[in-house]
């Protein structure tokens, strides 16, 4: 068990849920769903301040360390800072390409967000 890592266990000290689906932007570590929407509702305000959106991104569980996602509509988000529609490369791993910086990263659809 890994705490705070992507798909693992929840980051909250008092919080053993599993999996991890949201991306902290602000400390780089993942929370489980309750979690996440939880600390979005108390940062609301700073993080739309801050990022225009929500403090916890929560929606894809990614393979690699890095904060590679996709956004509620099925946006790609690439840890170098670009974002494209483009859809998978390969839709059965759900390997998607990035358009800037061309490394690719295999992301998971996580259901029922809302
Ligand atoms: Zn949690
Ligand atoms: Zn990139």
């Amino acid at each position: 068990m890994a705490k705070g890592e992507p798909g693992d266990v929840c980051a909250r000290t008092a919080c053993d849920r599993k999996p991890a689906v949201g991306f902290n932007r602000s400390t780089g570590d993942w929370y489980c769903l309750s979690c996440s929407r939880r600390l979005n509702e108390e940062n609301k305000e700073e993080a739309q301040r801050l990022w225009d959106g929500d403090l916890v991104i929560v929606g894809i569980v990614p393979f690699t360390k890095e904060p590679a996602f996709l956004d509620e509509n099925g946006k790609f988000h690439c840890p170098c800072g670009a974002s494209h529609s483009r859809g998978p490369l390969d839709p059965l791993s759900k390997v998607y390409r990035c358009l800037h910086c061309g490394k690719a990263y295999r992301v998971e659809g996580v259901v029922e967000l809302r």
